[in-house]
């Protein structure tokens, strides 16, 4: 079975679109999404020490070091719903969690089938991440002018409150997305050298880049 599982990384940086197609993808094909950002941000509600620990990083659009994040993803892909595989998003950010993830994947005798890559230019990433709000619940992220919740204010999903994150604040936003190119080009060469990257032109609307996510994974498994 573990030769079979669907293991996937998402990459992109905050506004990219990840949350967005990470969902659907998760539906689809029946994987968890783990998100290395919602789980921190979970570790810090419930004041657990990694929590504590990843808050002063993090309000500065700065990444948690790598063996505070290698641990938690490594305890939350051993999870029994994660044993037919999973879809990261927001990990691995550096070349050091990419071979984290390797290792942890071949003590599984699993392999990363695919990384994608949603690509979106630097100010279409700002303004995109600046109108950002997240469902206090559920996390789920709306945009008032790409993807407006039904109801201003409310979650679609389960009625909770939209609020807007603290490091989605316009000089925190265009921080994380400096860090974030800055970090992670090694790691997408990492997966181009590998031949398991595909970029995705994230620019286009969420059913034509969903629709391009599935074809590439239909590719992948075969
Ligand atoms: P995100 O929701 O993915 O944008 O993550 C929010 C913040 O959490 C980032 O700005 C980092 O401070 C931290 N973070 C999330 N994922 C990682 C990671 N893989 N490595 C290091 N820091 C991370």
């Amino acid at each position: 079975m573990a030769g079979n599982a669907l293991d996937l990384v998402l990459l992109g940086p905050v506004g990219a679109g990840k949350g967005t197609q990470a969902r659907r993808v998760s539906e689809k094909y029946g994987v968890p999404h783990i998100a290395s950002g919602d789980l921190l941000r979970s570790h810090r509600a419930q004041d657990t020490d990694l929590g504590r620990q990843a808050k002063t990083y993090m309000d500065r659009g700065a990444l948690v070091p790598d063996d505070l994040v290698i641990s938690m993803i490594v305890d939350r892909m051993r999870q029994p719903d994660a044993g037919h595989g999973v879809l990261l998003d927001g990990f691995p950010r550096t070349l050091t969690q990419a071979r984290a993830l390797d290792k942890e994947l071949e003590v599984e005798g699993r392999r990363l089938k695919l990384a994608l890559y949603l690509q979106v230019p630097f100010d279409v990433l700002v303004e995109r991440a600046a109108g950002r709000w997240t469902c206090r619940t559920c996390q789920t992220t709306y945009n008032y002018r790409v993807n407006p919740p039904r109801k201003p204010g409310i979650c679609d999903i389960d009625g909770g409150e939209l609020y807007q994150r603290e490091d989605d604040r316009l000089e925190v936003v265009s921080e994380r997305i400096r860090v974030y190119v800055e970090d992670t080009v090694p790691v997408v060469d990492y997966y181009r050298e590998r031949g398991i990257l595909h970029e995705i032109d994230g620019t286009r609307d969420i059913e034509s880049v969903a629709a391009d996510i599935e074809r590439q994974i239909g590719a992948a498994v075969w």
